[in-house]
């Protein structure tokens, strides 16, 4: 039996082990935290569910249908609700609907009519020729200002929790990317794309079938993500899960791999022919010092948003009406917050049945010094903007958490191509050793699931080649 080591236990930790151990593989997950599922932490207190993490997630892959097909009934998903699908914009002082098709693309305020009629003649202009392109410049170049600002800024906040200046689009928004780079036109692209599938039906229906699991749609869990974590947790026995293991450091030797770490005080050593790391990006020289400082620093030189999220919630809701997903700050806006997500308007029991929860999102890469404010300012201000956004009375929330995370989500920026190339590079001088988690391949929880069946599969292949 191949053995592996996989060092980090959240989502891409746990789906790698679970897709190993169903290949065949003995596997050891390493953790220094004292509990399983990294960035997903759901909690429950006074009639409140709410994430410190991730929300909501989107099933844009197959095999994140595949995966949640595979544990139930021990999780249920949860998709959102109709509501959801309604998300504002604030724009001079309130909130618009970002427009969901033409007839609103039209009529809506957010965009100016000169960026309006430019877009008809989008399918006609000439794709871009630099692949670093920033995400700015794509859509200046094909859309105009007023889409930048009001559409593709916020949007960027509320996933990247980013700068669209500092994003490179074919590693932050692959899809989009290729959109022009195939079609010549996002346009084009979006109506090809579609007559694709068709032809797929008809041609190969089982491959149609595939890729239509990726149903786009929101998810949650019934009852919080976490139970999407113990559903994967369980999956493994206690000795197959270490929990508050410190120092893990890892030496190849003779083509396998020696494992150090402490654990509650006591150094053990393990062998392995394969060792996965799906830790962020800045634990990655500790945990492989064998590697050049070169080859640590280019791995290292990634940014990540400092995100403060606030989960505010209130017996009885008494502001504006909670028909949205939510409202996203455009940062020409010039406000305190990134956004605020109206949680117990799209999913379940998330509050008591009058009330409200929400989560409020502040710093990211144009305010990274946020997360250094104390409780007392960042409740403060979460406050007093929901009083001015959310027509707020003057009065106490039930519930105020803030939750700080200082490597929220990385950012995909020029200096991306250079890391994964140094990653592929390493992978191949030390077959067995894959160097995963949010450094590469996308930052959502889909991306976190198809990466972590990728590799486990990526895995197996090459031990079977060998053979
Ligand atoms: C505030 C916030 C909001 C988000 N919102 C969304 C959202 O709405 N939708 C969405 O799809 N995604 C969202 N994300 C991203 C999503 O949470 C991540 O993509 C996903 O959870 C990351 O999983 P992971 O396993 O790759 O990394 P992590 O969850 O970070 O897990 C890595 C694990 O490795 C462990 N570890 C680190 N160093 C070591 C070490 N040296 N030794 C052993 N273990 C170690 C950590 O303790 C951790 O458990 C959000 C993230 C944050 C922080």
């Amino acid at each position: 039996m191949r053995k592996a080591v996989i060092i980090g236990a959240g989502l891409t930790g746990l789906t790698t082990a679970w897709n190993l151990k169903k290949l065949g593989w003995e596997v050891l997950i390493l953790e220094k935290n004292n509990r399983t599922g990294g960035a997903i932490h759901t909690h429950r207190e006074e009639g409140f569910t709410f994430e410190s993490g991730p929300n909501t997630g989107v099933i844009s892959h197959p095999e994140v249908a595949e995966l949640f097909e595979e544990l139930y009934p021990e999780i249920t998903v949860e998709p959102a609700n109709e509501e959801a699908k309604r998300r504002l914009i604030w724009k001079n002082g309130r909130w618009h609907d970002l427009p969901a098709g033409m007839k609103d693309g039209i009529t809506t305020p957010l965009f100016s009519w000169k960026d309006k009629l430019r877009l008809l003649a989008e399918p006609f202009r000439k794709p871009g020729n630099d692949p670093d392109e920033t995400l700015d410049h794509l859509v200046m170049r094909r859309m105009g200002k007023s889409f930048l600002e009001y559409a593709v800024d916020p949007f960027i906040l509320g996933i990247y929790a980013g700068n669209p200046s500092m994003l490179v689009t074919r590693y932050a928004l692959p899809k989009l990317y290729n959109l022009e780079q195939k079609y010549g036109s996002f346009i084009k692209g979006s109506i090809k794309k579609q007559l694709e599938l068709k032809r797929e039906k008809k041609e190969n229906p089982e491959l149609y079938h595939y890729h239509k699991k990726a149903t786009r749609e929101m998810f949650s869990m019934s009852g919080g993500l976490d139970k999407l974590i113990s559903a994967l947790t369980n999956k493994f026995s206690a000795d197959e899960i270490q929990l508050e293991c410190q120092n893990t450091r890892v030496c190849p030797v003779n083509g396998r791999y020696v494992v150090r770490y402490h654990q509650l005080g006591e150094a053990k050593t393990i062998e392995s022919d394969a060792v996965i790391t799906t830790t962020g990006a800045h634990e990655v020289p500790s945990i492989l010092p064998f590697l050049r400082d070169d080859e640590k620093q280019k791995i290292n030189n990634l940014i990540y948003a400092r995100v403060v999220q606030v989960a505010v919630g209130y017996n009885e809701w008494r502001g504006i009406p909670l028909k949205a997903f939510g409202g996203l700050v455009p940062s020409k806006e010039k406000r305190d917050i990134l956004g605020v997500l109206f949680l117990s308007a799209f999913l379940k029991d998330r509050a008591p049945e009058k009330g409200a929860l929400l989560s409020v999102f502040l710093g990211g890469v144009l305010k990274p010094d946020m997360i250094e404010r104390s409780d007392d300012d960042i409740r403060k201000i979460v406050l007093s903007e929901l009083k001015k956004m959310m027509m707020v009375p003057d009065c106490e929330p039930d519930l105020l958490r803030i939750f700080r995370h200082h490597h929220a989500i990385p950012q995909y920026s020029k200096e991306t191509g250079e890391r994964l190339d140094i990653v592929n590079t390493i992978q191949q001088q030390f077959p067995g050793l894959l160097i995963g988690g949010n450094l590469r391949d996308g930052i959502g929880m889909a991306d976190r699931i198809r990466q972590g069946v990728t590799m486990a599969n990526q895995l197996n292949e090459l031990f079977s080649k060998n053979q």
